[in-house]
């Protein structure tokens, strides 16, 4: 099985940049690459990294969807939307949607029962604040998170699963290798218990991955890709990463 790796642009690039961007690694990616790779570029932006991946073997994927198939939602974008437009996957529960638009678990579990039964595959996000885990409570959090998070129906097939520790996205902190693999773990057992055989499942690792240490946390037991935000903007770093993997 491949890793996944998945470059979140966040609310960043233009559609000069994401061309830029879609058309090198196209370039890189030729007909084979070593992971699985997908874009999750600002909605507006979607078709156009849509066309210029079309045809490769870069996905496209969406940082965010509605749980309704449509209606009265001024500003929001439906998964049926996003699967018709090309999407394969949809990061949902990102750790800056859950802080800046309240987003609760029960929200983020909605959110993916859409976007499974619009046939895209979630990339559910879980991970600790830093309070949380100077307090010690990182794996009552995750566990709550992955718990409240999750559509029933989750099986390792239809969802992904990304382990996000908060105070490690965008601050240049990377969570050890060995609490990675804890948590993964951890996830991994608690999906098993839930939702069955999970030794197929993607759990991706995200919080400043970039070229410089992908290989030791891509290699890390129980991590089967990443979730990229900042070094996804780079095509450089992004390639690197990609290569990093085992
Ligand atoms: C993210 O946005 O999901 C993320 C992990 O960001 P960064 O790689 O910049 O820490």
């Amino acid at each position: 099985m491949k890793h996944l790796i998945a470059g979140n642009w966040k609310m960043n690039g233009t559609p000069a940049s994401a061309e830029a961007l879609a058309s090198g690694l196209v370039a890189r990616a030729k007909g084979a690459a070593k992971a699985d790779i997908a874009l999750c570029p600002p909605a507006p932006l979607l078709a156009l990294v849509g066309a210029k991946i079309s045809g490769s073997v870069i996905a496209l994927g969406a940082q965010d969807c509605h749980a309704d198939e449509k209606g009265a939602h001024t500003g929001d974008t439906s998964a049926l939307l996003l699967s018709e437009i090309g999407c394969r996957f949809v990061i949902v529960g990102h750790s800056e949607r859950r802080t800046d638009h309240g987003e609760t678990d029960a929200d983020v579990k909605a959110k993916a029962v859409a976007a499974m039964k619009a046939g895209l595959i979630p990339i559910i996000c879980v991970g600790e604040t830093d309070q949380q885990r100077e307090r010690g409570e990182t794996s009552s959090v995750i566990e709550r998170q992955v718990k409240g998070s999750l559509p029933d129906d989750a099986t390792s097939a239809n969802i992904v699963i990304a382990y996000e520790p908060v105070w490690a996205i965008g601050t240049g902190k990377t969570a050890t290798t060995a609490d990675i693999a804890t948590v993964h773990a951890y996830i991994r057992k608690i999906f098993e218990d839930g939702h069955g055989a999970a030794a197929a499942l993607k759990i991706l690792y995200g919080g400043s991955v970039k070229g410089s240490n992908a290989a030791a946390i891509l290699a890390t037991a129980g991590v089967t890709g990443a979730l990229v935000g900042g070094a996804s903007l780079d095509l450089e770093d992004f390639w690197r990463i990609v290569e990093a993997c085992p």
